[in-house]
């Protein structure tokens, strides 16, 4: 492009200096032609090479190749007049004058082929206004200046009339052709071609009407310095074209660009100006009812523009804005807008006196969702989510999704007391049901959600929606799949949770954990097997704090792993020390799925095991069902990955996670530890308690497993798992977890001594 524009300038100030010089007096016309040779030639060599670089869009492609054309049809209206001009004698109409009047549908051609964006209904009617514009009053001012007079001046015969006429109605084409250009979005790779060719368009226009003006006064000689004109025009062409970038297929009619305002309703208010000064002249040769209509409807014409144009930015301006409060997914309120409307409805129930309620919903396990069966099915199921919720809701209320999964109702008015907990129970019921989605295919996942309701009647709504918050919280760990009602002292429990969290952070380095042991019997003769390892945590303030009080913070920080790692490290010293004065245990280590979704149990248990030299075969990682059950087959795979090494797997509270048989065979299992639920129900009257230990122990004895009782507390229950062969049991009655140095005294006086104790084992 650089040295299209080089040349292009070389070949201007040449003409130039040639006009100045003038070395040849009275053959003006030689120059007047000939130096129009390399410009347009150039335009068609930079066209002909637009056109090879737009190949990938045939539109595009086709618009240079006919700019192209224009040009060589230019050029060969230039040799065709220096050839007339060396014979000296110059016919009008001429050969030259066929080749000059094709360039002007040449040029509209093109501009019709490249390619516009896609519009709105909008965007069409006011385009369509403005080609009006410039149609209307570009075409007046040709037909003033020169098309006018030039067809009343008329020519010797018709043809030469015709011909006259031809010209400045080629102009108005042009015209059209400019407003084309600076009117339509071009796709980004044409936007500095086209804007040059624009200029290009203006100055052809210029001259053509200068030319015009010049010969209907008789004062136009072939080789005027008008000519420049047309040699600006035509090297801005050549540059044009060579401005033209590059497409690639990716691109390929890809439209876009932005809109630009528009100078052209002044252009039309100054023609109508310039048309009522006009009619008043005595020269003037047209009616100027005629002018004055034209004005009218120029000014009328800008009016319907401007109304178009201000109807499309309203438009545009309520998408926007609906867009920045709305979801996108789901179309319903977004959080600013939630609590927008959160914060209008206090300020009016302040006044009323009446409360308004708010429910936070948020799906359980809904990253499961997402896993099993991908995001696409998750995004639908939100969809569906928010159309359930919003059937619950009453005319007035508002449904709004504020993060992922979480969705947040406004209640209007909430005048009963139970009014928010009996939609909360609406809302639990419609979740509830089974979900078809496109992307889950026949299966149909089954969703639940927990809800947290906070009742208000005035203050800040952040305040009330925190409470919803807290309450929902509340509800989560009250077991999911239910509801909860924001109580001050849940404020205090999520408070204290937040430092349990913070002091969770620093616990290991400050070794505050411990490890106690609780032994495994075998239920036939009362040995102790094995041992299972318990995580304590010595808080400086609190005390001991139970596993079940931090664990689950910690798979919900992340700090499991590093805590899971310590775990196994210290147990397998532990127990690896203990086989190595000759007692025969095996170690049982709780690990959370955390550390096996999260890719790190097998490393870590690789790590303890080099560490401590314990046997593989003596160690028995626990997990529990319904960790097992959250991404089932990925978990397989890893459990493989841990057998290998040698390690066994038992699944912990056994029962509790409704895992199907089909899951279960999958899984490389080694032993069921049967949940304490059961064992504690066995006492029950009606006998389903012994029913359903029943079932759980031929479950694992069929499926080849070790079966093992959680929780005996009572001689009953031991009876009771002896007699249906339940392999081995743990429990307060053969004893509580112990620190090292019991459990060491247990061990030293023998692996019988502490269930001979009891009168069972002796018989
Ligand atoms: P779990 O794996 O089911 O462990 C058994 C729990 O039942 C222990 O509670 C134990 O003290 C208690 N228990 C044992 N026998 C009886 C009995 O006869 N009656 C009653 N009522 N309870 C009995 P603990 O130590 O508080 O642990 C609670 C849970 O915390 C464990 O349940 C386990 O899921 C988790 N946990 C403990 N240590 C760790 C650990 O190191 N890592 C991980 N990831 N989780 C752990
Ligand atoms: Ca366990
Ligand atoms: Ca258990």
């Amino acid at each position: 492009m650089r040295a299209t524009i080089v040349a292009m300038a070389a070949m201007l100030v040449l003409y130039a200096v040639w006009q100045l010089l003038d070395p040849l007096p009275g053959q003006r016309w030689l120059y007047g032609d000939v130096f129009f040779y390399p410009v347009a030639a150039m335009g068609s060599w930079t066209a002909w090479g637009a056109a090879r670089r737009t190949r990938a869009d045939a539109r595009i492609g086709r618009a240079w190749l006919l700019l192209g054309a224009a040009s060589v049809s230019y050029l060969c209206g230039d040799v065709a007049q220096t050839i007339y001009e060396l014979h000296g004698d110059k016919p009008y109409p001429s050969a030259g004058d066929v080749f000059y009047l094709a360039f002007y549908p040449l040029v509209l051609l093109a501009m019709v082929s490249f390619p516009s964006p896609r519009r709105t209904a909008g965007e069409r009617a006011r385009l369509f206004v403005d080609l009006a514009v410039v149609a209307i009053g570009g075409s007046t001012v040709v037909v003033y200046v020169v098309l006018g007079p030039t067809a009343v001046a008329g020519g010797e015969n018709f043809v030469q009339t015709v011909f006259s006429i031809a010209y400045p109605s080629g102009d108005m084409v042009l015209l059209v052709a400019l407003a084309m250009v600076l009117l339509g979005r071009a796709p980004a790779s044409s936007r500095t071609a086209l804007l040059v060719f624009a200029a290009g368009l203006a100055f052809f226009v210029l001259a053509d009407l200068i030319y015009g003006y010049q010969t209907l006064h008789a004062n136009y000689e072939s080789g005027d310095p008008v000519g420049s004109l047309w040699m600006v025009a035509l090297a801005l062409f050549a540059i044009a074209a060579a401005a033209q970038l590059p497409i690639d297929k990716r691109e390929a009619s890809a439209v876009g660009g932005r809109q630009q305002p528009s100078v052209l309703p002044y252009f039309a208010v100054a023609i109508a100006f310039a048309l009522l000064v006009y009619s008043e002249r005595k020269d003037n040769v047209f009616p100027a009812l005629t002018l004055h209509v034209i004005a009218v409807l120029l000014a009328v014409l800008v009016s319907v523009r401007q109304y178009l144009a201000q109807k499309e930015l309203l438009r545009a301006q309520g998408e926007l804005t609906h867009q920045s409060l709305h979801d996108a997914l789901t179309g319903l309120p977004n959080r600013t807008l939630v609590f927008d409307r959160a914060a209008h409805l206090l300020a009016r129930a302040r006044r009323t006196r009446d409360r308004i309620a708010v429910l936070y919903v948020d799906l359980d396990r809904f990253k499961e969702i997402n896993d099993t069966f991908g995001h696409p099915a998750g995004d639908e199921m939100l969809a569906v989510v928010a159309r359930r919720l919003a059937s619950v809701a009453r005319p007035g209320d508002t449904v709004g999704r504020i993060g992922g999964d979480e969705f947040v109702l406004l209640l209007e008015e909430v005048t009963t007391d139970a009014g928010p907990e009996l939609v909360a129970e609406r809302v639990l019921e419609v979740l509830a049901q089974p979900i078809d989605l496109r992307a889950a295919g026949e299966r149909q996942p089954v969703i639940t959600a927990s809800v947290g309701i906070a009742v208000g009647d005035g203050g800040a709504a952040e305040d009330l929606l925190r409470d919803a918050d807290v309450a929902l919280y509340a509800a989560k760990c009250a077991g999911r799949g239910r509801y909860a009602v924001f109580e001050s002292e849940m404020q205090t429990v999520a408070r204290e949770r937040l430092e349990l969290g913070l002091d969770l952070r620093d616990a290991l380095t400050r070794d505050e954990f411990q490890l106690v042991y609780q032994p495994i019997v075998e239920l036939d003769s009362g040995d102790v097997t094995g041992i299972e390892a318990l995580i304590r945590w010595r808080h400086p303030k609190k005390g001991t704090v139970a596993p079940d009080a931090f664990i689950p913070l910690a798979e919900e920080t992340g700090m499991i792993l590093p805590i899971g790692g310590w775990v196994l490290r210290a147990a397998c010293v532990q127990a690896a020390r203990w086989r190595r004065q000759d007692h025969d245990i095996d170690l049982f280590v709780n690990v959370s799925v955390v550390q096996l979704e999260q890719d790190v149990l097998l490393s870590q248990v690789r790590e303890a095991l080099k560490l401590s030299g314990l046997a593989p075969g003596a160690l028995m990682l626990e997990i529990t069902e319904t960790g097992l059950m959250r991404d089932a087959e990925a978990v397989a795979a890893r459990l493989c990955d841990l057998k290998e090494l040698g390690v066994r797997i038992a699944i912990d509270d056994f029962g509790t996670g409704y895992s199907s048989l089909a899951y279960l065979a999958q899984f490389p299992v080694d032993a069921l530890k049967i949940d304490r639920s059961f064992v504690s129900g066995i006492a029950a009257a009606d006998g389903s308690g012994e029913a359903l230990v029943h079932t759980l122990i031929q479950l694992g004895k069929a499926l080849g497993l070790h079966t093992l009782g959680e929780g005996i507390e009572d001689e009953d229950q031991l009876v009771q798992l002896r007699r249906e062969r339940c392999d081995s049991g743990q429990g307060f009655l053969f004893s509580k977890p112990l620190a090292v140095p019991d459990v060491e005294l247990l061990l030293e006086r023998g692996e019988r001594a502490l269930p001979s104790e009891l009168a069972i084992f002796a018989r």
